[in-house]
């Protein structure tokens, strides 16, 4: 059975307890984590097989650099593959370039790929377009008859398929509407009616605003009321 746990659920902003989205998932064999940022200590002992980038922006990837000096240092000898939408290559290939990181003495294999489709353990992980930036790609994860779907940041409108467990950005309130998408983003409510359609059973929302989440939370649950806010450090069964 797959799990997934929260390392941090905010927006572009930080808060004191809070980071910004990304999560690690599991199966029973295998584990990967979508986008780099916060609460590092706990990627690092999960040995991730594979580290998602789902885009370019710097919520999303500024953790990579120290993730994988930190992995070094900790002795890590398990390869690790940067999956990143294709024409994103360049960027965790500057950051590794930039501290030198594969000169690192005795460091793991470190690959960077754009492949759509594969197996992480006993994880299939297929990636979908998302409306957010040119590149910017969201994850469909299935273990068993068991589906996870992750839109990471998204205007709405995506044609999602069916989900037990949609995981959604929600960027702000509904009243926002227009400014959010217009900055590529959905609102509390969007993430419901997508809940909606893809028959989940669970939605749990991210990206969310510094101030007034529980405000974003409310306008979700009016649309889909299975939806939560996902605590952080604790694992979710799918
Ligand atoms: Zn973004």
């Amino acid at each position: 059975m797959s799990e997934f746990c929260f390392l941090g659920v905010n927006g572009s902003i930080q808060e004191l307890h809070g980071g910004n989205t990304s999560l690690l998932i599991r199966g029973i064999e295998g584990c990967l984590c979508a986008d780099l940022s916060c609460n590092l200590a706990a990627v690092i002992e999960a040995e991730p097989d594979v580290v998602v980038l789902t885009h370019e922006h710097i919520d999303h990837v500024y953790g990579l650099p120290s993730f994988l000096h930190q992995s070094w240092l900790k002795g890590r000898k398990k390869p690790l593959k940067i999956l990143v939408p294709t024409r994103m290559e360049a960027i965790p290939e500057e950051m590794i370039g930039l501290f030198r990181l594969r000169e690192k003495k005795g460091i793991f294999d470190i690959t960077v790929s754009d492949e759509k489709v594969l197996y992480v353990g006993s994880l299939r992980v297929e990636t979908f377009v998302t409306d957010h930036t040119q590149t910017s790609i969201g994850l469909i994860v299935e273990e068993g008859e068991k589906r996870l779907v992750f839109t990471s940041d998204t205007k709405p409108g995506l044609s999602l398929p069916r989900a037990d467990v949609l995981i959604h950005e929600a960027s702000g309130l509904s009243i926002e509407e227009e400014t959010l998408v217009k900055k590529g983003h959905s609102s509390g409510v969007d993430a419901g009616m997508a809940a909606r359609e893809t028959g989940a059973g669970k939605l749990y929302l991210c990206h969310l605003p510094e101030e007034g989440k529980y405000k974003v939370l409310k306008d979700a649950q009016r649309a889909f009321p299975q939806t939560e806010i996902p605590k952080l450090l604790k694992w979710y069964r799918v």
